[in-house]
């Protein structure tokens, strides 16, 4: 049996945008974040981050910090009742200064090996998921993947061009992951 999931880009969509977030001082998650993940996960939906981190590649941050930063939020999530079943990131590059980063690869955004990724390890239901994310390269990323994609217009959201580039159509454009979380619920299958 399969699960639904529901795949989530992290800045600026689950907390704010900093660029790189390389210190725990600059995490902040929306003051809504919590309390849209516990409706997705009362559900049913399996939630899994997806979240492109060149800064490994560049050698601004690395992996340990990045595991502080994961582990950090989801202790801040279980005080609001939340909780975020897998982490998953890119830290590659194709030219990154840092030669084992140095990839072409299938899992930097919008790349849809991040979620393929994450349906093989969490045996998730690959029919009917959704991708949440701020930029195009969210949505782009969901539809390579074959899930419905919502575009939030919080973190870069409201900055990014009004038409999507081509084969990045999401369903829907919202003004933030609370709701996104609404219209899920409303357009879940069962
Ligand atoms: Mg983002
Ligand atoms: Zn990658």
């Amino acid at each position: 049996m399969t699960k639904p999931a529901v795949f989530l880009d992290r800045d600026g969509t689950l907390i704010e945008e900093r660029g790189y977030l390389d210190r725990l001082a600059l995490l902040e998650l929306f003051p809504w974040t919590a309390d849209a993940l516990r409706l997705l996960k009362r559900a049913g939906y399996t939630l899994v981050v997806v979240t492109n981190q060149s800064a490994i590649a560049r050698g601004i941050i690395d992996e340990a910090i990045l595991d502080q930063v994961h582990h950090e939020m989801s202790a801040r999530l279980a005080r609001g009742g939340a909780t975020i079943d897998r982490y998953y990131h890119c830290p590659h590059l194709a030219d990154a200064p840092i030669e084992r980063y140095r990839q072409t690869c299938r899992c930097r955004k919008p790349g849809p090996g991040m979620i393929e990724q994450a349906c093989r390890d969490l045996d998730l239901d690959p029919a009917r998921p959704f991708m949440v994310g701020d930029r195009w390269l969210d949505v782009a990323c969901g539809v390579g993947a074959g899930t419905r994609a919502i575009r939030v217009l919080t973190g870069h959201g409201a900055a990014e061009a009004t038409t999507p580039p081509v084969n990045a159509k999401a369903d829907v454009i919202l003004d933030n992951l609370m709701e996104a979380a609404g219209w899920i619920l409303r357009n879940s299958p069962r």
